[in-house]
């Protein structure tokens, strides 16, 4: 029969070897519990292209406001016209208007005034019913080559692409779009979906799964 003393160092080493093996396990190894100087740089920028549109970028709103998370909404010009009420929704519940051309025309095709036209049109739009002037400029499929670059530049725009294109506009299926995204999503990067252009319904069933999840690794959301 055992000493109570030598049952006692045996279970002490049993506890101390659980201790080792949570200290290495894969969660943490991922980490989950990282300190809070590493969370704080944990922002993706979610960015909305092609509305805004009266059946889709509510939703999308409404699942933005649930989580708390800010957004960049590229629209268009033609949109924001007949739509003004959306616009200002957007605004008031804390995101940012950024431009998407007036008719979402391929910049690379245009002269310099239809340029000037196609951007400065819709950058007055956001203007008035923001007081927002990013300037932030989406070329409409990503165009953007030295002509357009020159082009926005001298009007002050800042170009901006994405990192993380999930291709929702082809429907792959909400639970595609969401496997994409959260496949992608790095602190710091630009994530390219669509709340206009045709059904977005997969755009917006996506979306709760990324902001669950990606919320429970502790990242933020903010305008650019
Ligand atoms: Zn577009």
């Amino acid at each position: 029969m055992e000493k109570p003393d030598r049952k006692d160092s045996r279970a002490f080493l049993l506890l101390a070897l659980v201790a080792v093996a949570v200290a290495v396990s894969p969660a943490n190894a991922a980490g989950e519990s990282a300190p809070p100087e590493l969370t704080a740089a944990r922002t993706v920028y979610l960015t909305f292209d092609d509305g805004p549109s009266p059946r889709w970028t509510p939703a999308v709103l409404d699942v933005l406001k649930r989580h708390g998370a800010r957004a960049t909404f590229f629209v268009l010009g033609s949109q924001l016209r007949a739509h003004p009420a959306l616009a200002r929704r957007i605004v008031a519940e804390g995101h940012v208007l950024a431009n998407h051309t007036y008719s979402h025309v391929d910049l690379t095709r245009v002269d310099a005034e239809h340029f000037a036209d196609e951007v400065e049109q819709t950058q007055a739009l956001i203007r008035k019913l923001s007081g927002q002037d990013e300037r932030l400029l989406r070329p409409p499929y990503g165009a953007a080559n030295a002509h357009v670059r020159l082009l926005a530049s001298r009007l002050g725009y800042r170009v901006v692409l994405w990192d993380v294109d999930p291709q929702d506009w082809r429907r792959p299926g909400a639970a595609a779009i969401a496997r994409r995204v959260l496949a992608g999503a790095r602190p710091g990067k630009v994530v390219l979906l669509h709340d206009g252009g045709g059904d977005r319904s997969q755009t917006v069933a996506a979306l709760r799964t990324v902001l669950a999840t990606l919320d429970a690794r502790a990242y933020s959301f903010r305008s650019l």
